[in-house]
């Protein structure tokens, strides 16, 4: 019988080969690693502004911003505070991969960290498919799209532990349905955990910071 192996197949083994070598790396050095994925626009540069503030003086933080094109999410974290802020400019790749979150890593001092949040390229597809070596994936959803979200890129909510339902300051000014986000949320992964947000307005913000603090202390060395 002849094995066929198709040249994604291959890319993707290399992929997973490198995020292994990244979670051994941050596994050792204690660091709790997220990797946030949304389409565009729903807010995860606001939300990693949000946390680099409440945070910085807590624990010590690094901030991966990934982009198509620009570093203007890079310069709008280290302006809210984030010491240690990394641009990935893909130019034109729609997600990252782990070679490009290596060789991010290389002017970062890993030794002295405890989180390390990676913000994708706005991209609910092939996001799905490149581990980077995190320990969670947090998919960002906003009330100013559909609720049906996670029926449209299952996969990518099978594989992310946390949903951010962001911009719930909006409910009631479209159709989007709250209740129905959680179900179809749950419907795909039912071990999903939800967490509702508005940065305008602060609503929730504790329950994320909680969420990302308790993390890091599971995930520290003693
Ligand atoms: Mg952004
Ligand atoms: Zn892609």
């Amino acid at each position: 019988m002849t094995e066929k192996i198709t040249l994604e197949q291959k890319v993707l083994s290399e992929n997973d080969r490198l995020a292994l070598a990244n979670r051994e790396r941050w596994q050792a050095q204690g660091i709790f690693v997220i990797n946030l994925v949304s389409s565009p626009g729903s807010g995860k540069t606001s939300l990693i502004e949000h946390t680099v503030r409440a945070l910085n003086d807590k624990i010590r933080l690094a901030v991966i911003a990934g982009d198509v094109q620009t570093e203007n999410d890079a310069k709008r974290i280290a302006a809210a505070g984030g010491r240690i802020v990394k641009p990935i400019v893909t130019g034109g790749a729609c997600h990252l991969d782990a070679r490009m979150v290596t060789a991010a890593l290389e002017s970062i001092d890993l030794g002295r960290l405890d989180l390390l949040i990676i913000e994708n390229v706005g991209n609910l597809v092939c996001p799905a498919a490149y581990d980077l070596g995190e320990d969670a994936k947090v998919v960002v959803m906003s009330t100013t799209e559909g609720d049906d979200k996670p029926l449209k890129y299952p996969a990518m909510y099978r594989r992310s532990s946390v949903v951010v339902i962001n911009k719930i300051d909006l409910l009631g000014t479209s159709d989007f349905d709250l209740e129905r986000a959680r179900r179809h949320a749950r419907q795909i992964n039912g071990d999903i955990k939800i967490i509702e947000t508005s940065c305008r307005s602060a609503i929730g913000l504790e329950v994320w910071y909680r969420w990302l603090y308790d993390s890091c202390a599971g995930k520290r060395k003693h």
